[in-house]
């Protein structure tokens, strides 16, 4: 039988990590965020080596995942390169919640790395269109929503609206549950609207060829650094409601 001092440790030990949980996602939620949640690090069982939290931070915990909401009338009628701005605005401002949360873990003695929006370090090396982490499946499995058909997050409260930035830690954080899919019913029209048929199924989509076809327009859209991100299987998708 415990001594009951050990039941008071353990309850002491459950009100730090609830407490430590509230004020990293107080970080995140006073800086605009739409969405924060806590997915367990042990739980990336299946993603590719090389690209688990651990591999990233030894004897990782826990992945905070950070979602901040791109407005809905800039993914449905903005001019090419203002939602492209956009995009790098909105990736901006998430760098720059994951590094203050880094920055506030280590103050508390913690290790944490934060994961960009856009961060393909590993895929430069691995010559592979993916992100050190898939902050996808990270907000998957931190509760924020499920990959849908056209292999973006679908959240129940903002659709595919949320753009995402992530925390990794070995500090011990609450655990939020993993979202229940239920959401992308396959109806397959983000398929139809692809302008070059990249989404081969659910989930599935050709990397290569999507960024070979926003890459085409490097001459027109100058003021972007050339850069056009298409966003036709999102607008589709969010334009009926999910
Ligand atoms: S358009 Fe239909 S199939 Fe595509 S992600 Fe949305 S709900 Fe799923
Ligand atoms: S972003 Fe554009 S090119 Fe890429 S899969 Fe979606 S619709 Fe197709």
């Amino acid at each position: 039988m415990n001594k009951p001092t050990d039941g008071f440790s353990a309850e002491i030990d459950s009100a730090k990590t609830t407490h430590l949980t509230e004020a990293v996602k107080t970080i995140a939620f006073s800086r605009s965020a739409a969405a924060c949640g806590v997915a367990d690090a042990s739980l990336f069982g299946d993603a590719p080596l090389g690209f688990r939290p651990d591999d990233i931070l030894k004897g990782a915990r826990a992945v905070v995942v950070v979602g901040l909401r791109t407005p809905r009338s800039v993914i449905l009628e903005a001019a090419p390169t203002v939602y492209t701005r956009a995009v790098f605005h909105l990736d901006r401002v998430l760098d720059d919640i994951a590094y203050r949360m880094a920055l506030f873990l280590e103050d508390k003695e913690y290790r944490a790395v934060p994961i960009p929006g856009r961060g393909l370090n590993m895929a430069a090396i691995s010559d592979e269109l993916r992100g050190d982490l898939s902050l996808k499946h990270a907000a998957a499995l931190a509760g924020l929503g499920e990959i849908a058909y056209n292999s973006l997050l679908l959240s129940p409260e903002f659709g595919n609206a949320l753009a995402l930035s992530a925390v990794i830690t070995d500090a011990s954080l609450s655990p939020d549950p993993p979202f229940t899919p239920g959401l992308c019913d396959n109806c397959g029209r983000c398929a139809e609207a692809c302008p070059i048929k990249a989404i081969l199924g659910p989930a599935n989509v050709d990397k290569e060829r999507c960024r070979n076809y926003y890459r085409m327009y490097v001459d027109i859209y100058k003021e972007s650094a050339g850069l056009y991100f298409c966003r036709e299987c999102r607008k589709t998708c969010l334009a009926r409601g999910r």
